[in-house]
C-alpha cells in the first residue's frame, strides 16, 4: 500500500525504530526493495533522486503502480531537491514526500525557501523534509560540500517551527559516500535533538556507518535511514565474486539485484523495522486525487 511517510515516519517515532529509505533509481531495484520489504513484513520508504535521473513523472506512477500492489505499506521521497524547479517538479509529479534541501544555506534563507516549498507541498497534501546542520560528502574531493557542520538543537527546534516541515534530517557525524573508517556518531547530539525536536529525524550518509551505529540511532529517535552508496557496492561486490567468465555474463542483472536485495534485507534488521509492517490503508492517493 502507498502510505504518507508522515504516517509511516510517526509510527517508527512512536514505536522507536528506523527504517531505511533505499536508493531505487530503475525499475529493477525498486521492484527489488519492494519484495524484500514483503518478506520482511516491513514498512519501506524508496528514494528517487535527481542524482539517478529526471524522469520524476516516470518514477511517481510506477511507485504508486508498484506499491499499491505490495502487502506491505510503502512510500517514497524525491531526495534532495536542490531549488525551486526541482523541488515542483517532484510535487507536480506526485511524489508521495520530497526532500527540500537547503542545508548549505545560511540559517534565514534556508527557513525561507523551505517554507515557501512546504506551502505548497502541503497544499496537495504532499510532505516535506528539510534538513539543518549539514552532512556533507565523505569524499574531500567533493568541495565545499564535503563539510559538515552538526545540527544545533536550539536551531533545529526553531527551524521546524518556522518552516513547517513534516521531518527533519539531522547532522549528527554521518557524511554522504564512502567513508575512511568508521565515523564518530555524535550520539548525545541525537539524545538531545531526540528529545527536543518534535518531528521524526531522518539520518543522512547511512552507508558505511556500522550497524550498530545505526542500530542505536534509530533506538534513540532516527526514523529514517537514507542508504545510496553501500547498496551499489553490494551489487557490484556480488557481481565481481560471480565473476563474468564464458557465459556468467548471462546472469549479469540478476546477480546485481541479488547484491541489492540482499544488503536492503539486511538494513530492515539493522534499523529494527522487520516484522513492523501494519495493515495499511490506500489513503494517499486518495486524498491527492480530491
Ligand atoms: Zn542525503
Amino acid at each position: 500500500m502507498l502510505v504518507s511517510i508522515k504516517e509511516m515516519l510517526g509510527r517508527a517515532k512512536a514505536e522507536g525504530y528506523g527504517i531505511p529509505a533505499v536508493s531505487a533509481g530503475n525499475e529493477t531495484t525498486l521492484r527489488a526493495a519492494i519484495e524484500e520489504a514483503e518478506k520482511a513484513n516491513s514498512p519501506l520508504i524508496v528514494l528517487v533522486g535527481y542524482y539517478f535521473t529526471d524522469a520524476v513523472n516516470y518514477y511517481s506512477r510506477l511507485i504508486e503502480d508498484f506499491s499499491k500492489a505490495a502487502c506491505v505499506p510503502v512510500t517514497a521521497m524525491w531526495d534532495h531537491s536542490a531549488d525551486f524547479k526541482h523541488s515542483v517538479r517532484g510535487i507536480r509529479a506526485g511524489m508521495p514526500s520530497i526532500m527540500v534541501d537547503r542545508s548549505s544555506l545560511p540559517y534565514a534563507e534556508n527557513v525561507a525557501q523551505t517554507k515557501e516549498l512546504v506551502r505548497i507541498a502541503h497544499a496537495v497534501d504532499i510532505d516535506v523534509e528539510a534538513e539543518i546542520g549539514h552532512v556533507g560528502g565523505a569524499d574531500e574531493d567533493m568541495g565545499a560540500d564535503s563539510e559538515n557542520a552538526l545540527t544545533i538543537p536550539s536551531e533545529a527546534v526553531s527551524f521546524v517551527k518556522e518552516t513547517e516541515c513534516d521531518c527533519l534530517a539531522v547532522a549528527i557525524g554521518t557524511a554522504h559516500g564512502a567513508y575512511k573508517g568508521v565515523p564518530k556518531i555524535r550520539f548525545d547530539l541525537l539524545k538531545e535533538l531526540a528529545e527536543k525536536v518534535p518531528v521524526p529525524l531522518v539520518l543522512h550518509g547511512g552507508s558505511g556507518t556500522g550497524d550498530e551505529n545505526i542500530s542505536k540511532a534509530c533506538r534513540m529517535g532516527i526514523t529514517k535511514v537514507n542508504v545510496a552508496n553501500e547498496l551499489m557496492k553490494a551489487s557490484y561486490d556480488a557481481l565481481e565474486a560471480y565473476g563474468m567468465d564464458g557465459n556468467r555474463a548471462y546472469k549479469f542483472w540478476p546477480v546485481l539485484e541479488e547484491g541489492y536485495r540482499k544488503q536492503v534485507a539486511h538494513l530492515f534488521e539493522v534499523c529494527g523495522c522487520a516484522g513492523k509492517a501494519w495493515p495499511a490503508r490506500q489513503v494517499f492517493t486518495a486524498k491527492f486525487m480530491k
